[in-house]
């Protein structure tokens, strides 16, 4: 394919408005926001934000090595939140996309013991993805450039590196 969505910030920042918009009008007030590092950390923020949510959890998976390349199953890594944090709680999972949904599932999966209702909230949806998320902006089957991710981490410009 080839084909790139490419969202820039100021996208985004229409995006989370609008998502958010969604989410009130559908009448869903979360007491926890719980965003997936690291892309969801930024969904997150404007969403707790427009939703006037104070309480924040962040939980880490791994499982994108590339693009389009993969592990064999995400992993939570630890830090993992502590469940009793969301035992009787509204929360609203927070990620930048749901692609294959592996990820969301295992967080949502995490979450359903505990919590007294989870939904999520993304950015992208594609159609493959196993978990059909109840708030979305835009679906796409393209790779999506985030703005966040769109470029290299920086460099030194004295070409120094700390841990070589
Ligand atoms: P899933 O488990 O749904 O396949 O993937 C979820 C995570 O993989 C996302 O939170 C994101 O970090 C990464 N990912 C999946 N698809 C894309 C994509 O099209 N573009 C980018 N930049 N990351 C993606």
């Amino acid at each position: 394919s080839g084909m790139r969505e490419n969202l820039s910030y100021e996208q985004f920042g229409v995006a989370v408005r609008e998502l958010a918009q969604t989410i009130a009008d559908d009448g869903y007030q979360p007491d926890v926001v719980l965003s997936i590092a690291r892309g969801g950390v930024f969904v997150a923020g404007g969403l707790a934000y427009a939703l006037d949510c104070k309480n924040i959890h962040l939980v880490n998976v791994e499982f994108y090595t590339g693009v389009g390349t993969t592990l064999e199953m995400p992993v939570m890594l630890a830090p993992v939140p502590n469940a009793i944090d969301f035992t009787d709680k509204k929360v609203l999972i927070a990620d930048d996309v749901a692609d294959t949904g592996k990820t969301l599932k295992l967080v949502r999966d995490f979450c359903l013991d505990a919590v007294a209702e989870v939904r999520s909230a993304v950015i992208y949806e594609k159609t493959q993805s196993l978990v059909k998320c109840e708030y979305v902006w835009r679906r796409t089957d393209e790779w999506i450039n985030f703005p966040w991710s769109v470029q290299p981490p920086v460099v030194r410009r004295d070409g120094q590196v700390l841990d070589a």
